[in-house]
Formats: structure tokens, sequence, C-alpha cells
């Protein structure tokens, strides 16, 4: 598992340990660009699939919990039981 820079590539693996899971870090400055950027470690409560996915700070998305799992697709947040009208 690793934190790759959604800038310039660069990988820190050891980034993951610093970070709490399935929570949303928008602080994250790459160490080789500079560049701030999110990052978040998803574990599906389904499969258990862990996977690390980042974002450039101008896209982070406002609520991980809706996005679907890299491997069964599914989606932690219930939108249809909330504010989806
Ligand atoms: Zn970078
Ligand atoms: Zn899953």
């Amino acid at each position: 598992m690793e934190i790759r820079c959604p800038h310039c590539g660069h990988a820190e693996p050891d980034a993951f340990e610093l970070i709490e899971v399935n929570a949303l870090h928008d602080d994250f400055v790459c160490a080789h660009c500079k560049q701030a950027f999110g990052a978040c470690i998803r574990n599906c409560i389904r499969c258990d699939f862990e996977q690390a996915l980042t974002w450039r700070v101008d896209s982070v998305p406002d609520r991980v919990a809706e996005l679907p799992c890299g491997q069964c697709g599914h989606i932690e947040s219930q939108p249809d039981a909330l504010d989806n009208v």
C-alpha cells in the first residue's frame, strides 16, 4: 500500500501509516514535487478490500463515503436514504 502523488506520480509508502483509514485527508504535500493533494485509505466493509486513493486538491470529492469500492463496487453511504430527491 502506498500513497501516490496525483501530480508527479511519486509514491510515498510511509505516508500510509500516518493517515486514518476511511477518513479524507486533504493536506498532504508531495515530498517530491511539493504540491498539495488529498488522500484517503479506503477499507471496504463488505469485501475487506483496501485501496489508496489520491486527488489533486481542486478535485477532492466532498464525501469519500460515496465512492464505490474498487473491487466489489460497494458504496458505503446510502444517498437515497438521505437527500436524493
Ligand atoms: Zn508529486
Ligand atoms: Zn468491496
